[in-house]
């Protein structure tokens, strides 16, 4: 049986087994060892599923679920429940074109590295086979609650007995004067990709607008494209939400090699151009020249439907502990969801979420109680991966620092009270499943907290 990432659509495939981390052809997903990591996005073992649903085995009551939108949250809730149980009626309904497909792997389709085909999970058919039906480029645009109803685009009317909200986000536009041009972009879509690929055909200069995960990786898609690339990056490094100053810079270095620039602690004023964009204008008076512009300044929950459905709403749809909205009928997971004044946007959370929601729609009452971040960077020959509380302070704080910036290596792990609560790792690939582990236990460290000061301590072993 052949397992899938839920992160990033890798699939494993035992006859080929895994070469680059000396798994032999012929060995079963379930005899790996348990180090062993998604060779594409670093993701564990349990975040893989089997390519084909299990057979459902539990019969229940029945009723319809209408699920609004097809990224990882909302797909998520129905592969669960396709899983669970027999006799639900399941729909998704979506405003891309697309069905669901990994949206991490955009920077390598950009950087074209690899075709639609690699990027969708499962084909039309493999919905079917599940009776979950999927309502493409017809996105539910009104929702009645006293009626129970909610409207496609189309005009479509489906009734339900549970709605979930998994609309997502969109990308954050910051107002800055210019962005209309044209040659400026965000990325969010396979559409968005494909435009910004037309775009690069006639460009070299490309500035990327924020020093996050999705701005780094698009801008190695587009440095593969054989543009020349400079990330502006208001803070004073990169990765700020995931990294420490001194694992940023041994970051940037790395990606320097690579052949990226960088502009730290600077903002775009404004993007100038006559109809196309010749011009990035930084606060400090600094000009950039670019022809392409890529806007990556994080994420806005797409809340619109909830809002006029009278759902209590913040930044993001607010939920409580079963992930149920305002309305008892209507749950909420993904970038959507705001849950205790929290929203992700990033992927692990989502799936959790997506299988609380599943288990309180079958009855359950699962309560959820938050995750744990946990971000790789997916550039090549770059490992990086930060989890927890990377930047807790304050007593009782210890940061236990390995920095080897020579090589391109940085280790940091971050303990509370001598219990582990966020780790750091560029370049300890094979470390990374038990820093990924201590950090979900919080274990307790003070026993063996002399030789973590040890250069040579291996979390690995
Ligand atoms: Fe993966």
């Amino acid at each position: 049986m052949r397992y899938v990432c839920r992160i990033c659509g890798y699939t494993y495939d035992p006859e080929a087994g895994d070469p680059s981390q000396g798994i032999a052809p012929g060995t079963a997903f379930a005899d790996l060892p348990e180090a062993w990591v998604c060779p594409v996005c670093g993701a564990d073992r349990s975040l893989f599923q089997p390519e084909s649903a299990p057979e459902a085995t539990e019969e229940g009551p029945g009723g319809r679920v209408v699920i609004v939108g097809n990224g990882v949250a909302g797909f998520t809730v129905a592969w669960e429940l396709v899983k669970r149980r027999r006799g639900l009626e399941i729909h998704i309904a979506a405003e891309e074109r697309y069905h669901y497909y990994a949206r991490p792997q955009l920077p390598r389709f950009l950087a074209g590295e690899l075709g639609i085909e690699d990027l969708l999970f499962y084909e039309p058919s493999w919905y079917e086979a599940q009776g979950i039906r999927v309502w493409l480029r017809d996105p539910v645009v009104r929702v009645d609650r006293e009626g129970r109803q909610a409207e496609l685009r189309s005009g479509q009317i489906l009734s339900y007995d549970w709605l979930v909200i998994a609309s997502g986000s969109r990308p954050a536009t910051p107002p800055i004067v210019g962005r209309e041009l044209s040659g400026v972009f965000t990325l969010r879509t396979i559409d968005d990709a494909l435009a910004i690929r037309e775009s690069a055909l006639d460009a070299q200069q490309a500035v990327v607008v924020g020093g996050g995960l999705l701005g780094l990786e698009a801008g190695k898609g587009l440095l593969s494209l054989g543009l020349s690339v400079t990330v502006v990056e208001v803070n004073d490094h990169l990765l700020p939400r995931q990294l420490d100053r001194e694992g940023g810079e041994v970051l940037q270095r790395l990606l320097e090699q690579q052949g990226m620039r960088f502009v730290l602690g600077n903002s775009v004023a404004r993007l100038v151009g006559m109809d196309r964009v010749r011009e990035v204008h930084l606060e400090n008076g600094q000009r950039l020249r670019a022809d392409l512009v890529l806007i990556s300044a994080g994420i806005r929950p797409e809340i619109e439907l909830a809002r006029d459905a009278g759902l209590t709403c913040d930044r993001g749809v607010i939920v409580d502990d079963y992930l149920r909205t305002s309305d008892a009928r209507i749950y909420a997971c993904g970038d959507v969801a705001q849950h205790r004044g929290r929203i992700y946007g990033i992927i692990p959370p989502a799936l959790d979420q997506a299988q609380v929601v599943a288990a309180n729609i079958l009855g359950e009452k699962v309560e959820y109680h938050g995750s744990i971040p946990t971000a790789s960077l997916k550039v090549a020959g770059i490992d990086l991966t930060s989890v927890g509380d990377v930047l807790a302070e304050g007593p009782g704080v210890e940061h236990i620092r390995l920095m080897q910036p020579e090589e391109g290596r940085y280790r940091k792990l971050v303990l509370r009270e001598g219990k582990a609560v966020g780790a750091i790792a560029i370049g300890f690939r094979d470390q990374v499943p038990r820093l990924l582990q201590i950090v979900a236990e919080q274990a307790d460290l003070r026993s063996i907290r002399r030789e973590l000061e040890n250069p040579d301590f291996d979390f690995a072993s």
